[in-house]
């Protein structure tokens, strides 16, 4: 927490507290667009007064801020699921099923052709959006015209099942996603018929290493405390804190989880995806092969000509890593203590020193452990996305939140690059299009200034010298080092204020993202980003007698596979230089593919705010929201929907919808001849005569433009009639 925060809150709630608690009432307002006074100390105390009252949720319009409350409360069931449902956002208590409801309604709106929508939940690490997600998801399955198909249940069941694999305890969060997930809700006629999953990024380094007080991917703790004995004793397996991979952060248990629970679930989740026992096999032995390696040692050895190898500690793990994925344990030997190249058809062995056998063990992990997690995602895909010709869809991002730890990496890099973009799109959506409408459409507006982070996205992503496209290219250079890449990111960006040098000659640099300052550790980058497979590890386990194993790797090879191109010259085939695109490089393609898709749909947008650091039920520390409320520029975003006309409708779009509200005398006679423009004039002046005068809609050259309260007001009126 930067130090300036502290006093300014202090002056706030010192001097304006009293008065503003009396002016927002017992229970605060519903929507902060309500505020008559709007500042900053106005909208924090508005949502305490509300938090306080277990009001956990808050509009801003039609953008919904939820405060985690750390504790289940009880709102979220079918009772209010038929509450919400078919209900203008707006008209009843400020609720995540509104969002729900209005992304469906909207989807289905009749007579004009369906759209696809897109909830949009962003927010720090911790902060709710995974649960939000999960709830959105219920009531999208709950309201759908046939809410009890098959399919419905397999798409509800495989979020609890990618969690299980890609979700951990940080220090910021105990259940926090580590992976990137978009998940697309497909419909026909308002029924579920599918859906599909995209995955980002999981993060591989937690495989083989975690911080003080994390764990490793839940998955393996759970499957250790649900197995029965017999069956970890087929798969060679004890209990968590002897396995290297699992005992590194000093606690393999979280308070209030109950990993042997968790695992009769992700059972019945495999069971309901129509897993099959052998698939669940596979993977468990998978899980128990990344475990057995983790727990490899080595020995110096000298060897013949004075070289020096290393030798394996026991062979145990070797023995049960190669009987669990019908692999031969030389095969395995040889990939952990020596490198197979090949030069000019020669294939050459070369030794490995300590170092490089431990990382080559990390990497077998890490390979075998990601191949399972992608195998995951797309064997989930087969089961739930049937190709069906659906209609429109509504999609849910749920990514990893801004993360800003005691140590950053790449990976803090690709997570708070992908919150960049997030803040963007929303930024995008809510100032830049929304102002340049106006201008267009000659409204009278006064420009409202927002923070701009396209900056940051530059500085980390710009071609050519933005930082990760300096990592990418001293990734191809096989001499850089993770220095040299620093090295270069200090000569580039010295000048540019969002980013810092350290003071002293530490690893380091220093970005200053949309929320807030992090400083990454450069160590590691380089190998990260390549991310390299060694060929002779590929074609080993695509060696594995278990086809589901050979059939995993397969796919990584044919990702890797030798560019073959012809040569004009000659017209024969020439083998280029390998070029395996890096994370960073696969990273943004698919994050630039998001934003294309969610680009087609209509967003809806969910604000999750961590009320504190402590993960503690129903505490709200006042410094702590108030920084997230002015990163996410949720001040400007409250003057803009005040001020703003989120709701455009087409001349005659509005004129078809409200007709019946012409009043008598004019209908009939005039609609006729009359210009669309004077006729939605004519229904607005007679039904809201007192909007007119407030500036609450403007006719601009080709729409209706409303205030939020205005159509809701409409549509009231639409309904009585
Ligand atoms: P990350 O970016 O690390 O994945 P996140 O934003 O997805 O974080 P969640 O995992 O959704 O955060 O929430 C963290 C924890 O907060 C949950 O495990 C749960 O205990 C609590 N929580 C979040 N939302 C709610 C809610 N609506 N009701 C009750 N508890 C909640
Ligand atoms: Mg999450």
């Amino acid at each position: 927490m930067p130090s300036d925060i502290k006093p300014q809150v202090f002056t706030l709630t010192s001097l304006n507290g009293v008065r503003r608690r009396q002016d927002l009432g017992q229970a605060g307002v519903e929507d902060m667009i309500q505020l008559s006074d709007l500042n900053e100390a106005s909208l924090l105390w508005n949502l305490k007064i509300r938090y306080d009252k277990e009001l956990i949720y808050t509009y801003t319009g039609s953008i919904l801020v939820a405060v985690n409350p750390y504790k289940m409360f009880d709102i979220y069931g079918l009772d209010m699921v038929k509450k919400y449902e078919g209900q203008i956002l707006g008209t009843l208590p400020p609720h995540l099923f509104a969002i729900g409801s209005s992304a469906y309604g909207h989807m289905s709106k009749d007579g004009s052709s369906p759209e696809s929508q897109v909830v949009v939940i962003s927010g720090e690490s911790g902060s709710g959006k995974t649960e939000s997600t999960k709830l959105v998801m219920q009531y999208l399955a709950a309201v759908n015209k046939s809410p009890s198909n098959l399919i419905t249940e397999q798409i509800l069941e495989a979020s609890p099942l990618l969690e299980s694999f890609g979700n951990a305890k940080t220090v910021r969060n105990d259940n926090s996603s580590r992976f990137g997930k978009y998940l697309e809700v497909h419909f026909k006629d308002g029924v579920i018929i599918g859906a599909k999953i995209t995955e980002y990024l999981l993060e591989k380094s937690r495989i083989v290493t975690q911080a003080a007080d994390e764990r490793n991917y839940h998955v393996f703790y759970e499957m250790l405390q649900g197995l029965t004995s017999e069956t970890k004793e087929k798969y060679g397996l004890l209990s968590a804190d002897k396995y290297f991979y699992l005992n590194q952060g000093g606690n393999c248990e979280i308070d209030g989880k109950f990993d042997g629970e968790d695992f009769q679930s992700l059972l019945s989740a495999m069971q309901v995806l129509g897993f099959t026992s052998e698939e669940q096999d596979t993977i468990f032995r998978i899980l128990a092969s990344v475990l057995h390696l983790g727990n490899v040692y080595f020995h110096r050895k000298q060897l013949k000509h004075g070289q020096e190898g290393v030798e394996i500690g026991s062979d145990a793990e070797i023995r049960w890593t190669a009987h669990l994925l019908h692999l031969s344990p030389d095969g395995i030997k040889r990939a952990l203590t020596t490198k197979t190249t090949e030069a000019r058809n020669e294939r050459v062995v070369t030794p490995l020193s300590i170092d490089q056998a431990l990382d080559a063990r990390d990497a077998f992990a890490k390979a075998l452990y990601n191949a399972l997690f992608s195998w995951l995602v797309s064997r989930i895909n087969q089961i739930v996305c049937k190709g069906t010709k659906h209609t429109a869809a509504i999609s849910i991002l749920d990514i990893f939140g801004f993360e800003d730890f005691k140590e950053n990496s790449f990976e803090q890099l690709c997570i708070n690059y992908a919150n960049e973009n997030l803040q963007f799109y929303f930024n995008k959506h809510i100032f830049k299009l929304e102002q340049q409408e106006y201008t267009k459409e000659k409204i009278e507006w006064q420009t409202i200034n927002y923070t701009d982070n396209l900056p940051v996205i530059h500085l980390i992503a710009k071609k050519p010298v933005g930082i990760l496209h300096l990592l990418d290219d001293e990734s191809n250079f096989p001499k850089a080092t993770d220095l040299s890449f620093l090295e270069k990111c200090h000569y580039n960006h010295a000048l540019d204020e969002l980013y810092s040098r350290p003071r002293m000659s530490s690893m380091e640099f220093a970005v200053k993202h949309y929320a807030g300052q992090v400083w990454y550790s450069v160590d590691g980058f380089l190998d990260k980003n390549r991310d390299t497979l060694r060929q002779d590890v590929v074609d080993l386990l695509i060696s594995s007698k278990i086809l589901m194993v050979s059939k995993m790797f397969q796919r990584v090879r044919s990702s890797h596979e030798t560019a073959k191109t012809i040569n004009k010259a000659n017209g024969r085939f020439v083998t280029m230089k390998p070029r395996t695109p890096t994370v960073a490089a696969r990273f943004h393609d698919s994050l630039q593919q998001l934003l294309e898709s969610m680009s087609k749909c209509n967003p809806w947008f969910v604000r999750c705010i961590k009320p504190n650091s402590d993960k503690a039920p129903m505490k709200f520390d006042m410094p702590i929201v108030l920084e997230q409320l002015r990163y996410t520029g949720m001040l400007e975003t409250i003057r803009i929907r005040k001020m703003g006309y989120p709701v455009r409708l087409r001349f005659s779009q509005f004129v078809e919808r409200f007709r019946y509200l012409l009043p008598q005398r004019v209908g009939g006679l005039t609609t006729r001849g009359t210009p669309y423009r004077e006729l939605c004039r004519v229904i607005l002046s007679s039904c809201c005569p007192e909007a007119e005068t407030n500036g609450d809609y403007q006719l601009g050259t080709t729409k209706v433009f409303l205030r939020e309260w205005l159509e809701r007001e409409l549509e009231r009126e639409r309904a009585r009639v």
